[in-house]
């Protein structure tokens, strides 16, 4: 086939910051295929497997790495201080990319470094939270994480935020029709 390649398009922001909330969003304007990751922290209430992530266990996770079958993954703080692994399949996004589908991953700093590495036309945007303070709000008012867990994860956004300078675009989601309207303008090529 000779068609165009679909664009690669990374977001990453700090746990909280929405990014879920502007990609529901954003589909409803933009097409995209998201990609589904793998974990090994376990289902949440309200998830499904296949569809929001991949459940696996550790040594099902680490032997797809091993099979140099992942694009990226990373280790991310989890429930209760558990180490949590999260990885793209590499299958999916690269046939996609290749039959021309503009592909989005949704995925923390670490890999998003990563996948720049690995595939450097890869467009990253990250979405900034409008204040720490509307961060730790919006992680508390969701109600999916432990206090402790909340307490490591806006630890975590410190280190996330100084690493937005490295991102080809960050984006503030103090609103999320604007927010995903600017990502859009983004995807298309016009800013
Ligand atoms: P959560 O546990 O809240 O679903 O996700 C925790 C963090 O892991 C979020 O920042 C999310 O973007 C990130 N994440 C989800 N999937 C992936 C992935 O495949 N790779 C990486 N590196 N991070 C991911």
């Amino acid at each position: 086939m000779s068609g165009k390649r679909g664009k690669l398009i990374v977001i990453s922001g700090p746990s909280g910051c929405g990014k879920g909330t502007v990609i529901k969003k954003l589909a409803e304007t933009t097409p995209f295929w998201l990609s589904v990751s793998d974990t090994t922290r376990e289902i949440r209430a309200g998830e499904t497997a296949g569809v929001n992530y991949n459940y696996l266990s550790n040594d099902e996770f680490m032997s797809k790495v091993n099979d140099g079958l992942m694009l990226e993954h990373a280790s991310y703080s989890g429930r209760a201080g558990k180490i949590t692994y999260y990885g793209t399949p590499k299958p999916p996004v690269l046939s996609r990319l290749e039959a021309g589908e503009n592909v989005l991953l949704e995925i923390e700093v670490q890999g998003a470094s990563q996948i720049k590495k690995a595939l450097p036309e890869a467009v990253l945007i990250f979405i900034m939270p409008p204040s720490m303070e509307e961060l730790e709000a919006r992680l508390r008012g969701r109600g999916t994480e432990k206090p402790e867990d909340i307490k490591t994860r806006l630890e975590t956004a410190k280190t996330e935020i100084a690493l937005a300078d490295s991102f080809d675009y960050t984006v503030v989601n103090d609103e999320v029709e604007t927010c995903a309207e600017r990502i859009k303008k983004i995807i298309e090529g016009d800013i």
